[in-house]
């Protein structure tokens, strides 16, 4: 039997600590677009509070977001945080975009090879290459590493990459070493994605980890670099 790598150990510590986790938000690749882009700033409590009123007040198929008037749009979009106005015009620039160049199917963009959609789905407001990687895995449509943007802290304080002043370098350099040791599977790849996102909203924070109370700190750099400061 191969021997488990240093990254799947930490996951089982971290399911242990944390239970098997679930997707929070939709796996569905239109109503992933419209979440993604229903909160501002983007955590998934805003996004969550945003695509519920959004799916009570107006409804999700692209029809019913045209037809909305853009003001009755933008009240609605409050519910996910800030900037409404601007969330409820990429709400309509979605729908439009599905309806013109999918006739309201968008399951046909993922049909494409791997590369191709998500190009395509980078032409969606607000979607990065992390982004379009992350909808390709959880809509099972590919077994591609994804790794939480807002979270990216959580794999290079572990030691996987060196974290640098630029989000993209830092977020290619992590997804790499993770990848390096991973079993080339989506179902792995999803649980490592939801159980560092956990870890990185619960404990991991950006500010002040709570290092006392984590499960896997006798494995992280950033730990050991603070034990030898003080
Ligand atoms: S020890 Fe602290 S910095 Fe390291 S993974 Fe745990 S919470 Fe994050």
């Amino acid at each position: 039997m191969k021997k488990a790598t240093r990254l799947e150990k930490i996951l089982v510590r971290l399911e242990e600590f944390y239970g098997a986790q679930q997707p929070r938000g939709p796996t569905d690749v239109y109503e992933m677009l419209l979440y993604r882009n229903a909160g501002y700033p983007p955590s998934d409590e805003r996004c969550a509070k945003g695509f519920e009123a959004l799916m009570e007040k107006i409804g999700l198929r692209p029809k019913e977001i045209l037809r909305a008037p853009d003001k009755q749009l933008a009240e609605v979009m409050k519910s996910g945080g800030m900037i409404p106005e601007l969330r409820a015009k990429r709400m309509k620039e979605i729908a439009d975009i599905v309806l013109r160049e999918y006739d309201g199917d968008l399951h046909i963009l993922l049909q494409q090879p791997v590369l191709e959609a998500q190009k395509a789905l980078k032409k969606f407001p607000t979607i990065s290459d992390a982004c379009a990687e992350r909808i390709l895995l959880f809509t099972r449509t590919a077994a591609v590493v994804a790794l939480p943007s807002n979270c990216i802290r959580v794999p290079l304080r572990l030691g996987y990459g060196t974290e640098r002043q630029n989000w993209l370098a830092n977020y290619r350099e992590a997804r790499a070493a993770v990848c390096a040791e991973l079993q080339e599977d989506g179902n792995e790849y999803r649980r490592t994605y939801m159980l560092l996102k956990r870890h990185g909203d619960e404990l991991c924070k950006a500010v002040r980890p709570r290092c006392l109370k984590c499960p896997i700190a006798a494995e992280c750099t950033y730990y050991k670099k603070l034990q030898e400061r003080s």
